[in-house]
């Protein structure tokens, strides 16, 4: 069993390898991978540290190149690179097909840098296509256990002790070359507590950054609940509408991205209030309503005291008496049990 998962890590470094000597020196991969990294506005210094690469517009580059290295098909099978199918014409009835087809390529490292899969980015604006394909989940890569850039961001999230949480590969790389190393990516998946405990052994404090469009709000929302059932601190920032993190970071200079982050992130609580607030305005069912939801977050939050202040300050900004507030909590306290 360590064994089989070993050599699926052998084959997955393989083939970053590959895939970054393709985009670096491969005529093909230069041309449309790198220039699109390039236009992009990643450097060369960017591209290396995250081990870019890029898959050929091919049906087998890949797979016949690992198999003439000696890789065996059962591991590129099992890290999904390869995937083998029925060919009644083929010597020995299968035949094998790359996963990943002229596509930019992002390795998903481990918490220790061991690579468990990729994503990959279709170049064109097809809408047909989908934007990312990843790596299938196996005994290496589960999704829902791993942060894109955890690898690259831990030194420095427990140094700042916090941690940004954006969406996308793309957000995470361009704010390592605007100089903010402490961010990590749920890479498209809802974000899940196995996630969160990753980020929770080396910090308490997280700051969501989601895109300014309405799935980023969504997403950014489910995500506040599950940080404060582990007891950690959560705030949120959103970027002007349109903007997600990296096409943000691109806009501004070093000094200005810092400076917005600091000044611009909320508590979890002022972000509820007033992006709900919107809604209810002066209809008391909806602010009810509202209320609730605070007060359910609230409950998520294991210590006493800092649901305490968390309740006096809904009081203060709603308006409504904190008597009514820790009856309301005490009834789903209740429920829970
Ligand atoms: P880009 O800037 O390259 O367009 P992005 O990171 O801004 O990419 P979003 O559309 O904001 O892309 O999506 C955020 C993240 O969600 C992506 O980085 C990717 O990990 C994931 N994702 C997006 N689209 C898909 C898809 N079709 N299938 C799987 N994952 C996806
Ligand atoms: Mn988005
Ligand atoms: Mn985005
Ligand atoms: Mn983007």
């Amino acid at each position: 069993q360590a064994d089989e998962r070993e050599s699926m890590f052998l084959v997955s470094e393989f083939a970053r390898d590959y895939f970054q000597r393709i985009l670096l020196e491969d005529n093909e991969g230069k041309a449309i991978g790198l220039s699109y990294f390039k236009e992009r506005g990643f450097t060369d210094e960017t591209i290396k540290k995250f081990q870019l690469g890029y898959a050929l517009n091919d049906w087998d580059a890949f797979s016949s190149e690992a198999l003439n290295k000696g890789y065996n098909l059962k591991y590129l099978e099992s890290t999904g690179l390869t995937i083998v199918k029925q060919d009644l014409l083929a010597p020995n009835g299968t035949k094998q097909f790359d996963r990943f087809k002229g596509r930019v390529l992002f390795p998903i490292h481990s918490m220790s840098g061991r690579v468990l899969g990729f994503g990959g980015r279709i170049l064109t604006n097809d809408k047909k296509a989908a934007k990312y394909l990843n790596s299938p989940d196996s005994d290496i890569y589960h999704k829902g256990n791993i942060l894109y850039g955890i690898y690259y961001a831990k030194q420095t999230i427990a140094k700042e002790d916090n941690c940004y949480l954006v969406e996308g590969y793309t957000d995470v790389i361009s704010f390592h070359q605007k100089g903010v190393e402490n961010v990590v990516a749920s890479s498209g998946t809802a974000l899940t507590e196995n996630q969160i405990r990753l980020i929770n052994r080396l910090t308490k404090n997280i700051t969501i950054l989601f895109d300014g469009d309405a799935a980023g709000i969504r997403a950014s929302i489910r995500g506040i609940d599950l940080i404060l059932e582990q007891g950690m601190n959560v705030r949120v920032l959103s970027f002007p509408d349109g903007d997600d993190p990296d096409s943000f970071a691109k806009k501004v200079s070093e000094q200005e991205l810092k400076e917005y982050l600091e000044n611009n992130s909320q508590d979890f609580i002022n972000f509820k209030v007033s992006l709900l607030m919107k809604d209810a305005q002066n209809d008391p069912v909806k602010k009810a309503g509202l209320i609730r939801d605070i007060v359910v977050s609230i409950s998520k939050i294991p210590d006493r005291i800092q649901r305490e202040v968390y309740i006096q300050e809904c009081s203060r900004i709603m308006d409504i008496s904190e008597s009514v507030l820790f009856s309301e909590l005490a009834q789903l306290d209740k429920k829970e049990k």
